[in-house]
């Protein structure tokens, strides 16, 4: 019989227990577990129905150094590793006999590396000429995040409600223009049974094509990972309800200031999901064009900077772009992300590990 002294608290001996079928020895002390390797592996697996076989060996990180731990079995030091490149929690590992000690607050890192493999490869991709060209001829970011998992079928619906609205002005200027009379916010009230829908349907209409393309473009690569957190149901609802907080701002500063004003557009309840973005998704980058150079940002910064055009706009502004509307949905976006910050990441295990600390925040 081995000695059974756990390598990390030296305090008890490991007990054998099962976990999803699996045998494994763990310490009853500081609760870290051993594992064989081909039992780690076969646990990883098991976990991810899209693998047939993993080898944790392919993704470790660089060794780090030698462990003061040693090896139960084997009665050598351990040899530490980063889990995975540009992750930096550090498992040790025996070399002679390939088993592995996980610590108790590795175990959830460890438990996901394979996800979390494949989202800080997405993470931290380069731009290259064809990111940069994109961003140059289109004048939109690219986006660097994890995909989203589930097909964002409100988003979908949301996109081609939006374009199909918007149609008419193409090709039936009447129906667009009866669109438009019957469906947009105007100021002064006029008809303020119409205002109490309009607040809504104007959301759904948009004055120009570039307008519809950028706005469909944001809620393209933004939405789908908000949909994927909330869900479809309570994504449209908060979508609805940050595009009702911008929209109404926006319709506050106009009545209060006698300006006279129509409005259209998703804008401000994409700013919405701008806002919860920046918070649940903060480990994101989106490229920004500086003239002609492409930089990754992180989520902070980009949107930092696109408050900061929206403010200087709304100074500067001849009141054809609903500024307030900006930034009524992306501050009330901000608000629901905080406030359902920790529903969220207890949900989402991914996200709450690319919130550690230990995940580099690196361009
Ligand atoms: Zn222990
Ligand atoms: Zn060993």
């Amino acid at each position: 019989m081995n000695n059974m002294m756990c390598p990390a608290c030296g305090t008890a001996t490991l007990v054998t227990e099962t976990i999803f079928d699996q045998e494994i020895e763990r310490c009853s002390s500081c609760a870290g577990s051993w594992f064989d390797e081909h039992e780690l592996n076969q646990l990883i697996s098991d976990q991810n129905p899209d693998v047939d076989q993993h080898d944790l060996r392919e993704h470790l990180g660089s060794p780090v150094g030698t462990s003061q731990r040693h090896c139960h079995r084997c009665e050598i030091p351990l040899h530490t590793f980063q889990l995975l490149k540009n992750f930096p929690v550090e498992i040790d590992c025996c070399p002679s006999c390939d088993g592995v000690w996980i610590d108790h607050h590795e175990a959830e890192q460890v438990r996901h590396s394979i996800e979390l493999h494949s989202a800080l490869q997405r993470i931290h991709q380069k731009v290259t000429w064809k990111s940069w060209l994109f961003q140059l001829l289109l004048q939109v970011p690219v986006e660097y995040n994890v995909k989203a998992k589930s097909f964002p079928w409100m988003t979908v619906s949301l996109l081609v409600l939006n374009i199909v609205l918007f149609l008419p002005s193409l090709l039936a200027p009447e129906l667009a223009n009866w669109l438009y009379e019957n469906f947009a916010v105007f100021v002064p009230v006029e008809n303020s049974n119409q205002l109490l829908w309009s607040v809504v349907t104007c959301q759904f209409l948009h004055g120009g094509l570039m307008h519809l393309l950028g706005n469909m473009y944001f809620l393209w690569i933004i939405g789908d990972n908000i949909e994927d957190v909330l869900g479809p149901w309570r994504y449209l609802g908060l979508y609805l309800l940050t595009g009702l907080a911008g929209i109404g701002l926006e319709v506050i500063i106009a009545l209060a200031s006698g300006t006279q004003m129509s409005l259209v557009g998703a804008s401000a309840a994409i700013a919405g999901l701008f806002g919860m973005y920046m918070i649940w998704f903060r480990h994101a980058k989106l490229s920004y064009l500086f003239v002609l150079y492409q930089a990754r940002l992180n989520v902070f910064w980009f949107f930092a900077i696109w408050l900061g055009l929206n403010i200087f706009g709304l100074l500067t502004s001849d009141g054809n772009v609903a500024y307030w509307a900006h930034i009524g949905g992306f501050v009330a976006g901000l608000l629901v992300g905080l406030g359902l910050r920790r529903w969220v990441l207890d949900r989402q295990p991914l996200l709450r590990m690319l919130q550690t600390p230990a995940v580099p925040l690196k361009q």
